[in-house]
């Protein structure tokens, strides 16, 4: 087991780190140049945001754990230091989260995740933005664990990075309704506040670091995700960045939508 000391300082850390990127998030913003860099084209983006994020992070958890980023053997820190680019870049601002996902013998067991533009648009006198945070075993904290009412089958996927296949999973599914929007962090926010009941995502694209933290926040009030197969990812320093067989993510009812995922769509997405 990690030690118990050791993982409360790096999420109590982490959390204060993710504070402190937000700010950065919101800076850069409102300083109005974004300094957008296309990484593979097709809608795969770089803001000044990510890049200075990225530092400020890497560099606060090294200093603070110079043997556990770096980490050790087994804890691994999985950072995303600004997921939901594109839509930052659109100015759809709750939609971004910045991303700390700590993982220890491959299996993700503690996360943060804040919402640097939260309540934005809800007027001068509310707090803008907050820190969602979970340990495994410990629970999840900074919202109101929230269930979509019985029986409603509302789906959230990608708003940017659509496909034919994504698109025909989702149909499968015969859900109620759909919601698209940006961002790893953001539709497991939505599953955690019954916005939606399944995070529905049939293709490559997200990596590693998109999920570490959703998930151990997921994992830590009793919900599931995995791959579209349901394989569970892996978080060891070795592992392959690209979760290449999607992503299928639920609070409740994981088996209801997993049995229902077509054949074809598992065929054309191998782990
Ligand atoms: P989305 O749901 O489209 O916001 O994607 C969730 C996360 O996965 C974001 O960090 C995206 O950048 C990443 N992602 C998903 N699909 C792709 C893709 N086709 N190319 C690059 N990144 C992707
Ligand atoms: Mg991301
Ligand atoms: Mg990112």
């Amino acid at each position: 087991m990690a030690s118990p000391a050791l993982l409360m300082r790096v999420v109590a850390s982490a959390y204060s780190v993710a504070e402190k990127a937000a700010t950065i998030v919101r800076n850069v913003m409102a300083a109005g140049d974004l300094g957008i860099v296309e990484k593979t084209g097709a809608n795969d983006l770089q803001t000044k945001a990510d890049r200075l994020v990225q530092m400020s992070i890497c560099a606060s958890l090294a200093r603070k754990f110079p043997k556990v980023t770096i980490i050790g053997e087994e804890l691994v820190i999985w950072v995303d230091p600004l997921d939901g680019t594109k839509e930052y870049t659109e100015g759809l601002l709750d939609h971004v989260t910045v991303l700390i996902g700590i993982a220890y013998g491959g299996k993700a067991i503690a996360g943060v995740i804040n919402q640097p533009y939260y309540n934005y648009e809800a007027g001068a006198d509310v707090v803008l933005g907050r820190t969602i945070w979970g340990v495994l075993g410990i629970g999840a904290f900074g919202f109101q664990l929230t269930e979509v009412p019985a029986g409603k089958h509302i789906i959230v996927t990608t708003r940017s990075h659509s496909s034919t296949l994504v698109n025909d999973c989702i149909s499968a599914l015969n859900p109620d309704s759909v919601i698209r929007v940006g961002g790893a962090g953001n539709k497991i926010i939505q599953l955690i506040e019954g916005k939606a009941s399944a995070y529905v995502f049939a293709s490559p694209g997200c990596k590693k670091w998109d999920t570490c933290a959703p998930e151990a926040i997921l994992h830590a009030v009793g919900g599931k995700i995995t791959d579209i197969h349901g394989n569970s990812f892996q978080y060891n320093k070795e592992v392959k960045h690209m979760n290449s067989a999607g992503v299928l993510a639920t609070l409740r009812n994981y088996d209801y939508y997993a049995s229902r995922i077509p054949n074809t769509v598992k065929q054309s997405l191998v782990p």
